[in-house]
């Protein structure tokens, strides 16, 4: 709890229980969920909680550079507390996201900016596909 707080200070983030549990949620799971589903696991705990301040909360956080939004194939924004650089495997099934960390990626920026001098800042790498669980059914 401590931990996260000082985070959130470090970004120069106004520190409140329920940022912190927002935060907090987003840390501990990998299945990269959806402003409804953090929502709906919180709320019991916060009942004062709103979607939109889990909404409103995750936009700071992603601006804070805290949290990364995934855009996938459906209709809502995906959260990831993971900001340094990995690519995700989406299941079109089950919908699950898994994170990959791709080695070649480093490489791949460098001969782009090798032969373009484009200075890449921001990178999403998205593989769709059928996942192990779903290919068992
Ligand atoms: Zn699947
Ligand atoms: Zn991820």
């Amino acid at each position: 709890m401590e931990k996260v707080s000082q985070k959130l200070k470090s970004k120069n983030l106004k520190v409140t229980t329920q940022r912190i549990a927002i935060y907090k949620f987003l840390l501990e799971t990998n299945t990269h969920p959806t402003a409804e589903i953090i929502y709906n696991n919180l709320k019991e705990f916060y009942p004062t909680m709103s979607i939109a301040t889990v909404y409103k909360t995750l936009t700071i956080f992603k601006n804070a550079n805290l949290i990364q939004e995934l855009s996938l194939n459906d209709s809502s924004f995906h959260y990831d507390a993971k900001t340094e650089f990995h690519s995700h495997l989406v299941c079109t099934c089950c919908n699950s996201v898994f994170d990959y960390n791709y080695s070649y990626i480093p490489n791949i920026k460098k001969d782009i900016f090798d032969k373009t001098e484009f200075s890449i800042e921001y990178t999403q790498l998205y593989f769709y596909g059928i996942c192990k669980n779903c290919k068992k059914h």
